[in-house]
This record gives structure tokens, sequence and C-alpha cells, in this order.
């Protein structure tokens, strides 16, 4: 009982968390400080301005919710959905579901715009049901991390605007993996967390709220059902008054800045173009000993791989052994995609040649796979993108 965890070196190659740098690891051990301690409002100020950065927003309301992805998602729905609002939501897969599921216990009207399984919603069908009635917001996933499919959204901006709606976007497994452009996207809400191509241990989650939502913020008839999240109040911490409201996970915005300098270090278009060039070599080793990626080339989400394994090989046992043998995570597919498809992801610190190739060369000796065959047609082409 009294003996210390022994917790072993995996290479995290599944859809969050990522592997997490060890400059971050040591920014969360540095001494736990005061939340109101001059120096740790200097760590927020930081924070919020290199989260401004990351999102590519001017937002004076930029914050780190205490919690995961899911903390974050539910503040955003709290705050801004109130009782008796219509609200559109598009469903691929299950944070879209997920959505449709907090925005009811909100108290919305709901419509689902519903897409199959590795397609993303056709812009068409969303200007259809604006059309068809006026709704507060529109709430799409960027990055649908269960089918890995990437949403289009240049230009829903504008189409919700014109309709008198706001747009909420979940950027959870998009942010600093692809582009994300809040203020040119005319995106009114936005939230992503820590743990995916942040590469930040769970626990903390960027929050971003145009004027236009905080404007609805301001006005709400009713008081935000959750007090924890109820950013009525929270906004008094971030911002100037500095009022108490809960104790702020000091350590976890340690990490969370050294987190955001590193992705500005290494500068948002080349993380881009990393994750996007990963993605591209591990599945060209892949398809080479016979796998088929599950989603179109023209919306793969390039931080999460879905691919669906050759007949003959058991994708449960394959994750297992991976594990247990390799030290390597991945993911199952999830809903109708369970025992279909794996989901493989290469986010942030772990979206690296390294990753790819000790990936690809531990599926080929459980596969039975000719060795080298998949590292080879890998590293052709990550040679091929160096030149
Ligand atoms: C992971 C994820 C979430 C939820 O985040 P948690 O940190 O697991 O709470 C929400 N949306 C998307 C798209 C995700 O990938």
């Amino acid at each position: 009982m009294n003996q210390k965890f022994e917790i072993p070196s995996r290479l995290l190659m599944g859809p969050g968390p990522s592997n997490v740098p060890s400059s971050v690891l040591e920014a969360l051990s540095s001494p736990t400080i005061g939340h109101l301690d001059p120096a740790f409002l200097e760590v927020m100020d930081q924070v919020q301005e290199m989260l401004r950065a990351v999102l590519l927003t001017d937002n004076p309301f930029t914050i780190a919710v205490s919690g995961t992805g899911s903390a974050a998602m539910e503040a955003a729905v709290d705050n801004l959905v109130e009782p008796g609002d219509r609200v559109i939501v598009g469903v691929n897969g299950v944070f879209g579901t997920r959505l449709v599921d907090m925005a009811g216990r909100a108290g919305a009207e709901v419509e689902a715009i519903e897409a199959d399984w590795g397609t993303p919603i056709p812009v068409e069908a969303i200007e259809a049901a604006l059309k068809r009635n006026s709704v507060s917001m529109v709430m799409l996933v960027h990055g649908e991390t269960s089918t890995g499919v990437m949403q289009p959204i240049e230009g829903v901006g504008d189409l919700c605007h014109e309709h008198g709606a706001m747009l909420l976007l979940d950027c959870v497994t998009s942010l600093a993996g692809v582009p994300v452009r809040i203020d040119d996207w005319g995106v009114d809400v936005c939230y992503s967390g820590a743990q995916k191509c942040l590469s930040v241990p769970p626990g903390v989650s960027p929050l971003t709220f145009s004027e236009r939502a905080l404007e609805k913020l301001e006005n709400r008839g009713s008081k935000v059902a959750s007090w924890y999240l109820d950013m009525t109040m929270i906004r008094n911490y971030w911002g100037e008054k500095r009022a108490y409201h809960h104790t702020a996970p000091i350590n976890m915005v340690y990490a969370l800045h050294e987190g955001l300098r590193l992705i500005l270090e290494e500068g948002l278009e080349n993380r881009w173009d990393r994750h996007r060039r990963h993605a591209a070599a591990l599945q060209a080793g892949l398809q080479a000993v016979g796998w088929e990626p599950f989603v179109d080339e023209a919306w793969r989400l390039h931080p999460l791989t879905t691919i669906r394994p050759p007949a003959g090989v058991d994708e449960k046992e394959f994750r297992g052994r991976l594990l247990q043998e390799h030290d390597i995570e991945i993911g199952a597919g999830l809903g109708p995609l369970a025992g279909e498809v794996v989901r493989v992801g290469l986010m942030g610190a772990s979206s690296s040649p390294e990753s790819v190739l000790r990936f690809l060369s531990a599926t080929e000796s459980l596969t039975g796979a000719v060795s080298g065959v998949a590292t080879n047609a890998a590293e052709q082409l990550l040679n091929r993108q160096e030149a």
C-alpha cells in the first residue's frame, strides 16, 4: 500500500493524451504558490496572451478552464445557452453527440444535423437549417476525434451571423495540430483541451468568447446553472478584479504556460506542417502493408488517423500486444466503428518521425508483414518531404 507508483514509459499514439515534453513536466513540478500571488497573476496574464496567439484571436475573454476538454465544452454550452434557446448541432461522431446532450441539459431545443460517421457536415445542410428556424447558436466539432474527420469551417461564421446565430467550435483535437483561426473564421465560442495537440497533461482547457458571446452572457435572463463553470464570476478572477472564485489548479497553469511557450517557439505554421507530414508518412506506411484509411483524404484530420486493419488482423489483440510488448498506446474504434478501425494519434510531441517508424516497425512484427515494407514506405515519404 505505501509504495510509490512505478509508471511505465509509453509512446502515446492514441486519441489523447499525447506525450508530454520534459520541460512541461518540470514546469508542473515547480513550487506551488498562491492563486492571488502577484507572480501567479503574471503567469495567468502570460497564459492569456499566449492562448490568444495560439487561437489567432484578439478576444479579451480568453482563459484556461479548470478541468478537461469536457469541462470547457460544458462551460461554453452552459454559459451561452439559456432554457428555450434553439440551437443547431452538427453530429457526425461522439463529440457532436455529447454537445447535443449538453445543450439539451442546458434547456435548449436542439436540432441535430447528422452526417455519416467519417464525413463532414455539409455546409448546405447548416444553411438550410438556419433558413428554416431562427436559432441562437450553431455548434460544430472542428476535429471529430471519434472518426478522424476535419470539418471545413471557412464561410460558416459569416453564414451564422447573417442568420443572427453565433458559431461554437470544438477545437479540442484541432488546436495547434491544424489551422484554427478564430477571428478570421468568425468563431464566437471556442474551447480546446490540454492533452491533445498542446501536449500538456489533462486538467486545464482553453476557452474564448467573442464580443457577441460576452453580450449574450451579460444579457442572460437566468443564472448559469453550473456554479463551478459560471463565467460571469470566473471572468472577474481572470480579469482586472482578481476576485477569488475557486482555487486555480496552479501547477496545471504552469504546465499550460510552458506548453504554449513551446508551441509559439516552434511556430504555428511549422507545427501544423509537422502534423500533416507525419500523418501522411504513417498512412503511407500502413497502406503499404494493406491497411485502409477510413476517411477520404479531402477531410482527414492530421492529428488522428482512423484506419482499417487488413483481413486476419484482430484489432483488439493488436492494440493489446502493441501496449504490452511495445509500450505503444493507440485507440479503439468508437460507436459504429468499434472493431472496424483503430485510431492512431500523432498529436503534439507525439507527432515525430520516430513515433511513426517505431509504430510501423511494431506493426510489421505483430501482423506478420514483411519486415521493412511499411517503414520504408514511410521513410521514403519523410525523405521526400525533407527535400
Ligand atoms: C477529447 C475531446 C473532448 C473531451 O475532452 P476531455 O479532455 O476528454 O474531457 C471533446 N471534444 C473533442 C473533439 C475531443 O477530442
